[in-house]
């Protein structure tokens, strides 16, 4: 198959061959395999390479003898489409080309699904090298991985203006970490069978030049650029530090616990046991009272290897949570297997009970499943008493919600411990 270098050149005749003719039209796609990596990791790279191989030929078999199909590298292809008539036209091949890849694959007895995202970068005249084709038919097939892969984008330039505003924020991020702008908020918990709050929630914040940024403007760029693992490790040890602190201050005779978030990145990273342990050890925080969660979504991806991983991490003694449960698609195979101590109730279920009344019969199922596996409830986004006196009929151990307090600073959660409410 021709290579980046082969396909650039023959972009380059396009573009001058533009320049003579302006009438004349060509669209640049790129193409990537949705969720090759699983597929690699789990058949391993022999059936992946066929399976590329195949790709590769059902993509020639969708296009004209004068267009190019180059592989990038990877899972990474780019095509040329030489001469069409209107950018719709580039939008029916990529059309044709998804329906092509819904064809399951075999080989040996495998049958593999998968689908394809793709960006289709249009010709027009302010394009004066190769490269800048290519760049924007990646940010368009970007777009469409994040809005859920498994579908083509036309480019246009507000998707630029996007794609930089992520460049600058990363920027911005590695600067802030340099720069100590992240702070640790926390969110009380509440043991339902004492009405006492029982411990907090560690939860990120970026003072950003005076204004507050909330985690969800921000981790998802963290987690793709890797800096969340340090973003996680500062919290970690902050919230275990100051927990701590606490812990030793206070004249309550309750032991607090400290929940903190994991993302897939550091859940998956190869030394996360021996991070967790270091801070474990410098903090001089017990074990046992740190309970880490790790979402729904990142436990059931990849779920076999999910399994080891849970099994390590209690093996240092802390306890694991299952956060946002509901709002992924958990296998209750796998469930059952996993090494868990707790299941968070997604918020949506907790606010949704008032408003539909078979959700109540969810949360309850929820908790009975939870129950049935061995595992204490935690219901997130508490923020009535009428949510919390249903919950409690329910028989959930533990809430969390702005009933009881909003996430707050130190200081301000060092006040509400003090002052030791009651609900
Ligand atoms: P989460 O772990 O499920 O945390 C609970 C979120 O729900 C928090 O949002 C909290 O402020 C919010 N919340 C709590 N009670 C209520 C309520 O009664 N009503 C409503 N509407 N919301 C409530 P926040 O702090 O914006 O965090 C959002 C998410 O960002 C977290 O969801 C967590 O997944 C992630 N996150 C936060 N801090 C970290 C961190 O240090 N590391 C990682 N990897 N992720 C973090
Ligand atoms: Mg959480
Ligand atoms: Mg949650």
């Amino acid at each position: 198959m021709p290579n980046r270098a082969l396909f650039l050149n023959r972009v380059t005749h396009c573009l001058a061959r533009l320049s003579r003719r302006e009438e004349l039209r060509f669209a640049v796609l790129f193409l990537d395999l949705d969720r090759f990596k699983v597929i690699n990791d789990s058949l391993g790279h022999r059936v992946g390479d066929m399976l590329l191989r195949s790709v590769s030929g059902r993509l020639q078999d969708c296009l004209r003898p004068g267009d190019t199909v180059a592989r990038l590298g990877g899972d990474e292809f780019t095509i040329l489409l030489d001469d069409i008539g209107h950018d719709s036209d580039s939008v029916e091949v990529a059309t044709r080309i998804r329906i092509a890849m819904e064809r399951p694959f075999h080989f040996e007895g495998h049958e593999i699904v998968t689908s394809v995202s793709i960006g289709i970068a249009p010709s027009n005249s302010t394009y004066t090298r190769p490269e800048d084709l290519i760049r924007d038919a990646d940010t368009a097939m970007y777009q469409v991985k994040s809005q859920g892969r498994a579908g083509h984008l036309l480019f246009d330039k507000t998707m630029h203006e996007h794609a930089l505003r992520r460049l600058h924020l990363e920027a911005d991020l590695r600067r802030a970490l340099e720069r100590r702008e992240f702070l640790v908020y926390y969110q009380p918990t509440v043991s339902l069978a004492t009405g006492r709050i029982s411990g907090f929630e560690a939860l990120v914040r970026w003072s950003r030049d005076g204004r507050m940024v909330f985690p969800d403007e921000f981790i998802p760029i963290a987690e793709e650029t890797g800096l969340i693992e340090q973003i996680d490790t500062f919290v970690m040890a902050e919230a275990c530090r100051q927990v701590r602190s606490w812990q030793s201050r206070w004249e309550g005779d309750r032991t607090l616990s400290l929940s903190v978030n994991v993302s897939g990145r550091q859940f998956r990273s190869h030394d996360v046991c021996p991070r967790i342990e270091g801070i474990l050890h410098a903090t001089g925080f017990a074990a046992g009272s740190l309970h880490l969660e790790i979402t729904e979504s990142v436990v059931m991806e990849d779920a076999a290897r999910s399994r080891e991983l849970l099994v390590a991490l209690r093996g240092l003694g802390v306890r694991v949570a299952i956060d946002d449960f509901g709002t992924g698609y958990s296998s209750l195979n796998y469930l059952h297997e996993f090494d868990v101590d707790d299941l968070k109730v997604d918020r949506s279920f907790i606010d949704n009970m008032g408003k539909e009344r078979d959700t109540v019969r969810i949360v309850e199922t929820v908790i009975g499943l939870g129950h049935g596996l061995g595992m204490t409830v935690t219901a997130e986004g508490v923020e009535t008493l009428e949510q919390l006196r249903k919950i409690r009929e329910l028989g959930c151990e533990v809430a969390q919600g702005y009933l009881f307090s909003r996430p707050v600073d130190a200081a301000a959660a060092w006040e509400l411990l003090e002052a030791d409410p009651c609900w």
